[in-house]
């Protein structure tokens, strides 16, 4: 088996394809067994999973060695309209954070909503007040889970990288999810190692150092048109050149998590940890003849 990774931590999205049992909680010996380290539970359609489960699944993955996030339901909107709508939105996040706590999940990864019939500028500030109203009944609660709002593939969501990066500068607590995938589908051609490597000296720029070496990070193929993403495709077979984009991880020194979001999951994210170990293994190397 390969040895742990150092520095970059690689894991999927939900339970292991090859997994015969979808539970959350199979799906971790799933994961060890492939050779992975990190998973994302996924409270996607809602939240299905007890506070029970969610205590074993926290045992479970301290036994394993497992980094574990969670993703908040897509139906949360906070920049609806409908105030009842919005408030529902915020609590949603709130139990998201809750659940992701007893289940041991560092990070919560969450999408923050559509534009709707308002602007971008108008969206940005609704959304705001909506997430500092959040942040801090999460304090106030000590919840020690990290908020983290994801870059969107379609252009009619909110969450450019500008977008996501202004409002973790502005929110005291907010980090980002960079879904590299999502900033190709919707950004346009960010597709080589000097365009990867120019969106983290961004993050950087915007939110310090230390939003680099404490990454999390979603991957994928993406198949896309001008409207943006329209769904996810597995790397290999996709026109996204995921070995620049690895290799700019590497050479900016990015830490963290990064999960496989693509259709063969596990299978594609351990390609992403055998080609990382060798950039790793190469300059071991390259340092020893020197
Ligand atoms: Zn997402």
């Amino acid at each position: 088996m390969i040895p742990a990774s150092d520095g970059l931590y690689f894991g999927v999205a939900g339970v292991p394809e090859s997994c015969p049992d979808d539970s959350s909680l199979k799906g971790l010996d799933c994961l060890v067994a492939s050779g992975l380290e990190a998973m994302e539970l996924e409270f996607v359609h809602g939240l299905k999973m007890t506070f029970e489960t969610a205590s074993l699944i926290q045992e479970k993955a301290r036994q394993q060695k497992i980094r574990l996030s969670a993703h908040a339901p897509y139906f949360i909107n906070l920049n609806t309209d409908d105030p009842i709508k919005r408030m529902q939105s915020q609590q949603w996040l709130l139990k998201s954070l809750r659940l992701a706590t007893a289940a041991g999940a560092s990070d919560l990864v969450f999408h923050a909503g559509y534009y709707g019939l308002k602007n971008p500028e108008e969206s940005y500030e609704s959304i705001k007040t909506s997430l500092v109203e959040v942040m801090s009944i999460a304090r106030s609660e000590r919840i020690p889970t990290r908020l983290r709002i994801e870059t969107m593939g379609k252009r009619k969501q909110f969450g450019s990288l500008e977008e996501v990066l202004n409002l973790c500068r502005e929110i005291d607590g907010l980090l980002p999810c960079l879904d590299f995938a999502h900033i190709f589908a919707r950004e346009g051609r960010v597709n080589s190692y000097r365009d990867f490597l120019q969106v983290l000296y961004k993050v950087e720029r915007k939110l310090g150092a230390r939003a680099l070496k404490n990454a999390h990070i979603h991957i994928s193929g993406v198949h896309y048109n001008q409207t943006g993403e329209l769904r996810h495709l597995n790397l290999t077979e996709s026109d996204f050149r995921y070995e620049e984009w690895l290799q700019a991880l590497y050479d900016a020194g990015v830490r963290g998590t990064v999960i496989c979001e693509s259709p063969a999951l596990e299978a594609e994210a351990l390609m992403l940890k055998n080609l990382y170990a060798s950039f790793q293994y190469k300059k071991i190397n390259s340092e020893k003849q020197r």
